[in-house]
């Protein structure tokens, strides 16, 4: 299986990639993990990428596009994979469409997690981190809250709301998510390729119904 993951931040597609990848043999590949092994390798766009990435801002789209490339075109490019936070554009699906041509890749299918905004600040709102250094004990209200609300198990810290989980940060990211999502998820359901996932509920449920929908998929492939 070749599948790309969309969905918002926050969405759990992250979760449902690992899943994915274990229990069907596919590699994972998500873009912070490729960037940071191309740094570390110090292949060429890796150290156009290092840059950016020391100083905290975000990689500019082709460079991303670059380092992709780049993993596909090693000597053992991924066969069956499934993709998590790419492509973000438009223009990467694009750029990406290309690799997978030179390879003569078909992708299986692009997985769409539907969940509406107030879902995922919900759930953002419901991590809490312990900001002592040397702790950073990580909490969630539902399923790990600490034994006393607001206050790290470990060392009895305070617990805070990091940068990325507070509901302003949270709502700038998915105007941008918006924003490019119909562009992308449109140039996906020209090619039949998109499949709309409900991603609300627990992690197993939303994984059974992604496996659903790709045994359709397979079912009408045949
Ligand atoms: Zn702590």
């Amino acid at each position: 299986m070749r599948l790309i993951l969309l969905g918002p931040p926050g969405c759990g597609k992250g979760t449902q990639a690992k899943l994915l990848s274990e229990r069907n043999g596919l590699e994972h590949i998500g873009t912070g993990d490729i960037l940071r092994e191309a740094i570390r390798q110090q292949t060429p766009a890796g150290l156009r990428a290092h840059p950016y990435v020391e100083k905290g801002q975000l990689v500019p789209d082709d460079l991303v596009n670059d380092v992709v490339a780049e993993r596909f075109n090693l000597n053992d490019p991924p066969e069956c994979f499934v993709l998590d936070g790419y492509p973000r554009t438009l223009a990467q699906a694009v750029a990406f469409d290309q690799v997978l041509r030179q390879h003569y890749f078909d992708l299986t299918a692009v997985l769409l997690f539907q969940i509406s905004d107030e879902e995922i600040i919900a759930r953002v709102g419901e991590r809490w981190s312990c900001p002592k250094p040397g702790c950073k004990a990580t909490y969630h209200t539902q399923s790990k809250p600490p034994k006393v609300p607001g206050i790290c198990d470990y060392c009895g810290t305070k617990l805070i709301q990091r940068e990325d989980d507070r509901p302003e940060t949270v709502k700038a990211r998915l105007v941008v998510y918006h924003k490019n999502i119909g562009p992308l998820a449109g140039y996906y359901r020209v090619q039949e390729l998109l499949r709309e996932v409900p991603g609300h509920g627990a992690i197993e449920q939303v994984y059974a119904n992604i496996m659903t929908i790709l045994n359709e998929q397979a079912k009408r492939k045949c």
